[in-house]
């Protein structure tokens, strides 16, 4: 495959799953965005324009540093964040949503309890990082801070980001997250109730597992 091809691909797989966050209603509108790494460019959806609208065409590049590389569109204002993120990670694909139930979460507590045990998916039980203006270098500072040993974080009154090593990978880590804070919500709801929650061990005993998770081979 040549490097015009692994980026055309890129660029479908990343359109795939900006639509998917629309469709499993993690995100209303364009108001969350995605981001692929492919050697030292980041490919990113663009600012305002509808997913179902995006084509071939409306590839959109970055360098790490941030300068375009290919494309006249210009990339979403969360473009700090997501270079902030492979700049300190080893991540090849971040995904940023305004998910209803995380962004509840990120309004109460300033880490998401453990009540199940796909926290360890995260890496640990998620932070909440401050709250800091979109779009600002402040917020991806913010960010990093929660992120560390962690695949993910909430952002305090704005959303969720999580990266992978894949598209795939970072979706469905967003979308376990968003479900564990749509989980807590529930339980924590009912009156004069605390919901019951897994001990670091029992955090770290499912993190091992799920390391080892898969089809063997
Ligand atoms: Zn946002």
């Amino acid at each position: 495959m040549t490097d015009r091809e692994a980026i055309d691909r890129a660029w479908d797989e990343l359109v795939a799953t900006a639509r998917r966050t629309v469709a499993d209603g993690l995100v209303v509108g364009t108001s969350g965005n995605v981001s692929v790494r492919v050697g030292d460019l980041v490919l990113v959806t663009p600012s305002g324009v509808p997913y179902d609208r995006l084509g071939p065409g409306d590839l959109t590049a970055v360098g790490l540093d941030g300068r375009p590389a290919r494309g006249t569109l210009r990339p979403t204002s969360e473009l700090p964040m997501h270079l902030a993120v492979y700049r300190a990670t080893g991540a090849r694909a971040v995904v940023h949503t305004h998910a209803a139930h995380a962004t509840a979460v990120s309004t109460l507590v300033t880490e998401l309890p453990p009540v199940h045990y796909m926290t360890a998916a995260l890496g640990g039980p998620v932070r909440v990082a401050p709250y800091a203006l979109y779009g600002t270098e402040e917020l991806a500072e913010n960010m990093l801070a929660a992120l560390r040993d962690r695949t993910g974080c909430l952002l305090r009154n704005h959303g969720t980001i999580v990266y992978g090593g894949t598209l795939d990978e970072a979706y469905d880590r967003t979308a376990q997250l968003e479900w564990m804070c749509r989980v807590w919500l529930a339980a924590s709801s009912l009156p004069g109730r605390e919901p019951a929650l897994l001990t670091p061990e029992q955090v770290a005993a499912a993190g091992d597992r799920l390391r080892g998770y898969g089809q063997p081979g």
